[in-house]
């Protein structure tokens, strides 16, 4: 019967979306809590300088480990704190303990530097305070603001731009380093890439990923090592995991890379010891 079936792939499509809606307002309640409690934690990416293969930075990267639904990955929450604003305190909340953290590990390697990345979101660098907030942090962890570097998309560079260069040159004033997460997936134009203070691009995995497989794609490797050059930006590259890949980047110039192949993100006694026992040995020897 038409009718019937209409109704009832009707009420099972409302029971669907009240199902995803409930889930989402849980989640959302589930991680206004995990904040308020402290439960949110970070792990640590090293970042590897390949003229010396030595770790020289970190990027943070966050985690949840929620008490019934296991290690939820910010893949599928930090879309939630964005839409509800809570990626605001949970954003300054990431750089404090990043922060925090560098200094501790500086102290501990007899005051060797590292470069801490730390990721902001669009919603984030849109406050209007935003500056002052980070601002702030470097105050109250004792961070030199050179050995922070905070990662945005090129979404930044994309829209209502003459807010946003205020906002990147308020940033680069307090001395800090800016870089451009997943440099290529978006629509930056290289016009902005020129005026805005930017000093860093991050290639997106998705180039990594197939260099050496099609021939297209390490040209498109290559084109944007080379435009960093130009531009006089460092380079580094996202999601190495093979020998192959690496061996590539370093014959194409690119200065810095991060990846699987040379460690996971890790938690921080990990990273920590990465870090300090690792000041004299490369973090992977060359295969
Ligand atoms: P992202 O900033 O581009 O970070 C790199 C992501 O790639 C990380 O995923 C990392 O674990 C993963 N990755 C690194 N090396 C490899 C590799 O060799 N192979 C593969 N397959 N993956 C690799 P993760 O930690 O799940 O983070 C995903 C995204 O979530 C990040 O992408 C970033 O956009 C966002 N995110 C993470 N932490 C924060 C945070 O504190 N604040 C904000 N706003 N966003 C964050
Ligand atoms: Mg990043
Ligand atoms: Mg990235
Ligand atoms: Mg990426």
């Amino acid at each position: 019967h038409a009718k019937a079936a209409g109704g009832g792939v009707f009420t099972s499509y409302r029971g669907q979306m009240r199902e995803g809606l409930v889930e989402r307002l849980e989640l959302e309640n589930d991680l206004r809590a995990a904040l308020e409690n402290r439960e949110l934690r970070l792990h640590y990416q090293p970042t590897v300088d390949l003229d010396t293969n030595q770790v020289v930075g970190f990027e943070a990267l966050v985690r949840w480990p929620h008490p019934t639904r296991g290690m939820i990955n910010p893949m599928d929450f930090i879309p939630i704190a964005e839409a509800t604003g809570l990626i605001v305190p949970l954003g300054r909340w990431v750089l404090e303990e990043a922060c925090r953290q560098s200094v501790e590990w500086t102290a501990a390697a007899g005051g060797r530097p590292l470069k801490m990345s730390v990721n902001v979101s669009v919603r984030q660098f849109d406050q209007p305070d935003f500056a002052e907030t980070v601002a702030a942090v470097l105050v109250e962890t004792g961070m030199p603001a050179d050995r922070l570097c905070l990662e945005m998309t090129e979404s930044v560079l994309m829209t209502d731009t003459e807010a946003n260069l205020e906002q990147l040159v308020r940033l680069k004033a307090l001395g800090l380093t800016l870089a451009i997460d997943d440099f290529g997936t978006g629509y930056s134009s290289l016009a902005y890439l020129r005026r805005f203070p930017v000093d860093t691009l991050k290639i997106d995995r998705s180039f990594v990923e197939r260099l050496g497989v099609l021939a297209g794609d390490t040209a498109l490797t290559d084109t944007i090592v080379r435009l960093g050059k130009s531009l006089g930006m460092a380079t580094v590259a996202e999601g190495i995991e093979e020998f192959g890949q690496l061996a590539a980047l370093r014959e194409m110039g690119c200065g810095f890379a991060q990846g699987y192949y040379f460690s996971r993100p890790v938690p921080p006694d990990e990273a920590g010891r990465l870090f300090i026992e690792g000041a004299d040995t490369p973090v992977r020897t060359p295969a």
